[in-house]
Formats: C-alpha cells, structure tokens, sequence
C-alpha cells in the first residue's frame, strides 16, 4: 500500500472509530473502537512518512526509530556539525563521543547494531528517524559502498526508519496533520487500561515530550546519556584519567555540578510525578575515545600528553565482553564516589526544587545487580549519602533486574529494594547469549529467514523464557514484598505485542521513549481489553 494511503487511510479509520463510538446513540462502544485501531495505524498517523511506495530500495536494515528523513551523507560526527544542509550521519556503531553530531543529523544509519543499539536507543529518545544495522553497506574514507554501488559523502539518502528501507536520493516526505479524534482515543485507552505508562527520558526536552505525550513519570533516566555531548564527555574522562585520589575527587565534584542542572531540569518538567534516575551503568571504556584510532594516532606519532593518557586508559579499560564486564552496580564497587556523587547530586536538584515550591519525586535506581549482598551494601552506601545530606528525605531505591540471576533470586533482592525494573535489553541478551550490539546485523537475518527464531527477540519479547523469567522475578519479588512496585524498562516496553505479554506477568509499568508513549497507551489498553474479554 502506498505510504501516503495507509497514513490517511489510518487517520480516517481513527476518525471514524471516534465518531462512531462518541456518538449520542454510539454503534459501538469505546472498547470496540480502541479494538479497532492498530497500533501501527497509530503509529502512521504520528509519523512522516515517505510519498512512494515504488521506490528503488538500495539496501535494507533495522527500522529502528520510526519516520522518514532525506539528508546529505556526512560520515563523522563533526562533519554534520559543520554542515549547513540537513545530513544523514551514517557509522559503523554510534558511540557517546558521536552524540553531538547525532543531535544535528535528520536521520541516523549505521551499519552494525540491532534495536537495543546505541544508535537505535537514542534515535528513538529523540523520535529522530534511525536505520540501524545495514550490513550491506561499507563506509571508506568519503564514501559508502551499498551491494557495490559506490555514493560518495554530500549525496542525498532517504532513510525509512520503520521499514529500514535506505534509498539513493531524495524521496518526498509526507505528514498527516495531527487529528483531534486521537486525543479522544487515548483518553478512553487511560480509562480502561491497568498497566501505567512512563517514559525513558533522559533530558528536560525528552521529558517535556513524555508529558505531553502522557507520560505518568520517567522509568528510566539513563544517566550516563548526560554525560554524552562534547563538553561533558571530558568531565567524566577526567574521572577515568584521575591519577590520585585528589583527582578523582575533583572531577566527581565537576560531575556532580553538571548532573545538579540536569537533574533540576528533569524534575522541574515531571513536578508531582516520579523520576526514576538510574546511576551510571555502562562499561568506561564507552567514554573514551576508540582504542584502534588511539593506536594508529600513537602509530604516526601523534599523541599529544593528554592523548597518551587516554590511551592507557583504553588500554587499562579494555574487555572482551564488555557488556559483560565493568558496568553497572561494579562500577560502584570500584569507584565508590561515583554513586555517592550522582547521589549528592539528586539531592542538591531535590533541595532546589523543593525551595522553589514543587513537589520533587526522586527514585533511585541501581543497575545489573546480581545479589542481596551486592544491591545491600551499595544501597546502604546510598542510604548513608542521603542520610547525612539530607535527614529525612524520603527517597526509593530500587534496582534492575537484568539478568536470569536476578530474576531467580528476585526475593532476595527484594529485601533491599523499593521497586524493580525489569531491564529487558539486557534480560534478553543474557538469556539467549546474543550480543545485543552484533546479533541484528550478523545471525539473525538467516535465524528468522529459517525459521530457528519466529521473531526477534530485542524487538517482541520472547514469549518463552524472557516472560517466564519476568513472571518468576515477580513472583519471587512480590513474595518477600507482596506490593513491590514492578516495571518494564527495556526497549520492548514500547512495543504493542511485548506490552501484551508483559502486561500478563503482573507488573505495574512499562517505560519507553516518549514518541512511544500514545501507542503504549494504545496497546495497553487493548491487552486490558483481551484480558477481561478472555476471562
Ligand atoms: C535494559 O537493559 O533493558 C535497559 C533498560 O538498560 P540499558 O538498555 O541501558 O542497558
Ligand atoms: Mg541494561
């Protein structure tokens, strides 16, 4: 069907929906009309799109981030910057240090990564269109390569971030004006639906757009993404390079001035509703600048000072399997003013919004844990932080449950959290043991195509075991504390089928990216609907 259609073909369907069941004498009832609009009908009418249906598809990856994007082909971060047209920024994998050339881009292609990718995670906070994972195509010094055919950096791509499509030169892009029959839609889904639904915000304009979306607060703050743009990204190496104690010292305080202010920003958009922070959780390496380019620099000679020290650091930071490495809660462990200061600086966002009259919710949460012992003395840490800085304030820490491990010993992990928040991202690269950041790009094309694998699982949750592992960890959590709070904070928390089966594990929540958030309303709605029709 041609783009153009489906997208007003939806909007008249939503239209009619409405209008039948907002009748004075109804021929259908709300219920029946949320039944009869798909959340990819939804998902049309909130998205551009692209006017052609017959258009020469060059190469196909992940849609990632929904919507379509034409821009001039930049290869580096820095070039988009000093671009003047609109660019599409295409890599190999996006990394922290490309942050600021992601943030001008229109679109976003890389040619490894799945949905749980950098790339595609932070595409999707923006509601920046995004193709992830286009193994067919390979980047050289000013140009790319797609199935032999060779474009050079300043021509134009269009980019389809919901069917992955990649098109040489410009295809026209399509909006449907929004239509006030949607809000209506969502206001019945509110009333029926039992599953709450926040976003995963990381900024003051990510959560402004959470809450005009509906958001009912952040599940998830990723905090590490503030440390993202150019002019924090040395903060934070600061603290990796830190020679003595004094040093690191210096760079926490630094770090904690900046989190103050991002902080402040978050609360003062979600006044009155909770805030989940999440303290630091990816490997450091992720921080510093590619070991291979620091090598070949070191190869020619030139590495000034500064450089040399990065490079040790790379080199001191390395893994194998950094998912699987240095992250999460262990990086409290070995940095333990880390925590302390992202602590210290909720407080101070706490105590200035307080001062000026709103109502601050603050959760803290703690990720990768994998046992009582270890999520007990962190939080008691954390704990001891708020007790001293601020007696009395009443703040929630809870933590991730993102391995199997977690899930199985969820009752112990209860005993020193607040809430739980399943990081399905994470739950399901563990579970099967497929590297959330290759798996897309490399097997899972031929797994699907042979029918070994019937969806993949880091776009549908995986109704097998990844469910089964939520279930038990609810079970086992609700166990030691009957009204544990309980949410979803993975990728999938934004995708209809895995909010149906995640909603019949018996959690509270899920949380997406805030242009999400109509259709998770949407689909929760409906999974409410299925279960009181189907009992
Ligand atoms: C997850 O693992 O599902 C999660 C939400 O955390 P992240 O994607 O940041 O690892
Ligand atoms: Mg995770």
């Amino acid at each position: 069907m041609n783009p153009v259609e489906s997208q007003s073909e939806a909007a008249a369907a939503i239209k009619q929906a409405v209008s039948l069941a907002a009748d004075p004498n109804p021929t259908i009832s709300k219920q029946e009309a949320l039944l009869r609009i798909s959340p990819t009908q939804l998902e049309a009418v909130l998205h551009t799109g692209f006017e052609h249906s017959t258009r020469d598809v060059l190469t196909q990856g992940l849609g990632a981030s929904p919507g379509a994007a034409v821009g001039k082909i930049v290869l580096t971060a820095d070039e988009a910057m000093t671009a003047t047209d609109d660019v599409i920024l295409v890599r190999e994998e996006t990394s922290p240090a490309d942050v600021h050339g992601m943030q001008v881009a229109v679109g976003i292609l890389t040619t490894r990564g799945g949905l749980a990718s950098h790339a595609a995670v932070v595409a999707r906070g923006w509601g920046k269109p995004a193709v992830c994972g286009a193994e067919n195509i390979e980047i050289a010094d000013d140009h790319i390569v797609v199935n032999g055919e060779r474009i050079d950096v300043g021509e134009t791509l269009s980019i389809d971030g919901t069917s992955g499509d990649v098109i040489r030169g410009t295809v026209h892009t399509t909006h449907v004006e929004p239509i006030p029959e949607i809000a209506v839609l969502l206001q019945w889904a509110d009333e029926v639906r039992d599953l709450n639904i926040r976003a995963n915000a990381d900024t003051a304009d990510e959560a402004k757009v959470a809450r005009v979306n509906g958001a009912e607060g952040i599940g998830l703050c990723r905090t590490e993404h503030m440390f993202l743009d150019e002019q924090r990204l040395p903060i934070i190496r600061k603290m990796i390079l830190a020679a003595s104690a004094e040093q690191e010292t210096q760079a926490l305080q630094a770090l904690r001035d900046s989190q103050h202010k991002d902080f402040l920003g978050l609360l003062e958009e979600m006044d009155g509703l909770p805030v989940t922070v999440r303290l630091l959780d990816p490997p450091l390496h992720e921080f510093l600048p590619e070991i291979e380019d620091l090598i070949e620099a070191a190869a020619r000679n030139e590495l000034d000072q500064h450089d040399q020290d990065l490079l040790r650091a790379a080199r001191r930071w390395r893994e194998r399997n950094p998912m699987i490495g240095t992250r999460g809660v262990r990086l409290a462990w070995l940095k333990p003013g880390l925590y302390e200061m992202q602590t210290l600086a909720l407080l101070d966002a706490i105590a200035d919004r307080t001062a000026s009259g709103g109502t601050p919710l603050v959760e803290i949460m703690i990720p990768l844990t994998v046992s009582g012992e270890e999520l007990a003395g962190i939080r008691e840490r954390i704990q001891s932080t708020i007790e001293e800085h601020s007696p009395g304030a009443s703040i929630k820490i809870g933590t991730m449950i993102e391995t199997p491990r977690a899930a199985l010993v969820a009752d112990q992990l209860a005993q020193h959290a607040d809430f739980f928040s399943f990081g399905t991202n994470d739950l399901t690269q563990l579970t099967f043991g497929f590297s959330r950041d290759d798996i897309e790009s490399s097997i899972m094309g031929l797994y699907l195509e042979q029918g070994l694998l019937h969806n993949n699982p880091f776009q549908q949750v995986d109704s097998e075991a990844v469910t089964e592992l939520v279930q038990l960890g609810v079970e086992r959590g609700r166990n030691t504390k009957p009204d544990l709070p309980i949410g979803v904070c993975g990728e999938h928390g934004g995708d209809p089928t895995s909010i149906e089966l995640l909603a019949a594990t018996g959690i509270d929540y899920v949380s997406c990216s805030p242009p999400r958030i109509p259709i998770a309303r949407l689909a929760a709605a409906q999974a409410a609907i299925h279960r009181t029709t189907e009992n």
